[in-house]
């Protein structure tokens, strides 16, 4: 703990961990469904089934997918609004800062603009976000904005309505388009476009997805493909790095990058030197960097993870039903920033795919 750091919201240590990082970023999930079954998260469908199939040796493994009958969470799994509150009160308090709701999908919340009200208002959060596949976002953007959602990232990895259905297991394009449109009209402090880049599956529209977005003034996100599926099927042959990304993107605009003063940013960012727009590269695979990582994570069902790729996971939803005190929490949330993780292991003899899939874990 770096006790001489203290939460501007009082005389409170900030949650340090032991590797000299101090927690500013909490992903809250607000459930594990999801209306999708992206090839690189829930891959479940026939047309996933045959991307994979290709890629896997025919006679060693000739149906690299299994039929996965989901347990969803029951609803009295997962956290209530007041309890996502709680904690967010708490860990704000704690100096974390930046909320991004996620899940699953976190528009299959019913009344999610609700929780989004409660989290606008807590002192210290000044930066509230979320990630949605958009499909029903048109229903819900007003109400998400005027509840005080600040910034919406929408997951978007092809242009091309057959591929966008095969990456996806939906016919959703034109919803997700005009959901991105009617962001661009609610004035977001930021709205951006997520696509996963897949070897052989999307990477022929790294261009096209640069060009829309540049066109449409969104900032546009590309994120290298990890090993976080349902299935365990990644590879890292369909990983596309962030350099090769980066090089073809110079190929077609004239890119300079941005300077960040934020370590911890995630991604690497460029600009058309002429023009408006964006474009960042996330590379947790080829370019990791947990040296600065400063993110929590809290599942719908109340766990914590320290690292998206952590092995185990902490209970705190015990504590919020058993009627322990803030101050409890405060100590169990300080206990458990403990435990983070220096860095992650993808590639090395050691790595272990965590149980729980991307759509589980919170993205
Ligand atoms: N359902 C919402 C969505 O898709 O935007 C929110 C949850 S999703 C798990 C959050 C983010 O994780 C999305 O941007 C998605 O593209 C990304 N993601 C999911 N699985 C991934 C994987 N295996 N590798 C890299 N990114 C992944
Ligand atoms: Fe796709 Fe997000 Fe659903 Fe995963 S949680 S299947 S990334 S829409």
């Amino acid at each position: 703990m770096v006790l001489d750091a203290i939460s501007p919201l009082g005389r409170r240590a900030v949650l340090s961990d032991t590797h000299g990082r101090i927690m500013r970023d909490l992903r809250v999930s607000v459930t594990d469904r999801c209306n999708f079954r992206c090839l690189y998260c829930l891959p479940e469908n026939e047309e996933a089934a045959n991307f994979y199939r290709s890629r896997f040796d025919p006679v060693k493994n000739p149906n690299p997918l299994k039929k996965i009958e989901h347990v969803w969470k029951s609803r009295a799994d997962l956290l209530r609004f007041e309890e996502i509150e709680r904690v967010v009160r708490v860990a704000a308090s704690l100096g974390i800062e930046k909320i991004r709701v996620t899940g699953g999908e976190p528009l299959l919340r019913n009344d999610l603009e609700k929780l989004i009200a409660k989290l606008a208002v807590i002192p210290g959060v000044n930066d509230l976000a979320m990630t949605t596949n958009g499909f029903l976002f048109n229903a819900k953007g007003k109400a998400l904005r005027s509840a005080g959602l600040r910034r919406v990232s929408f997951s978007l990895d092809s242009l091309d309505p057959r591929n966008f259905r095969k990456m996806t297991g939906r016919d959703g394009l034109s919803d997700v388009l005009a959901g991105i449109e009617l962001a661009r009209s609610l004035a977001f402090e930021a709205v951006k476009i997520n696509a996963v880049v897949i070897r052989g599956m999307n990477d022929h529209e790294i261009e096209s997805l640069a060009e829309f977005a540049l066109e449409k003034g969104v900032a546009m996100r590309y994120i290298e493909f990890m090993p976080l599926d349902s299935q365990k099927v990644w590879m890292r042959e369909l990983v596309v790095p962030g350099r090769e990304i980066l090089e073809r993107l110079k190929t077609r605009f004239d890119l300079v990058p941005i300077e960040s003063r934020n370590q911890s940013e995630t991604a690497r960012r460029w600009r058309p030197r002429t023009g408006g727009g964006e474009i960042g590269i996330i590379a947790p695979v080829t370019q990791p960097f947990c040296g600065h990582c400063n993110r929590l994570r809290m599942t719908a069902d109340g766990k914590i993870r320290t690292c998206l790729f952590s092995v185990g996971e902490h209970d705190i939803r015990s504590l919020l039903r058993d009627g322990s005190s803030d101050s409890k929490l405060e100590s169990r949330l300080h206990e458990i920033v403990g435990f983070k993780e220096d860095r992650h292991h993808i590639g090395e003899p050691e790595f272990q795919q965590p149980a729980r899939s991307m759509s589980c874990i919170g993205g």
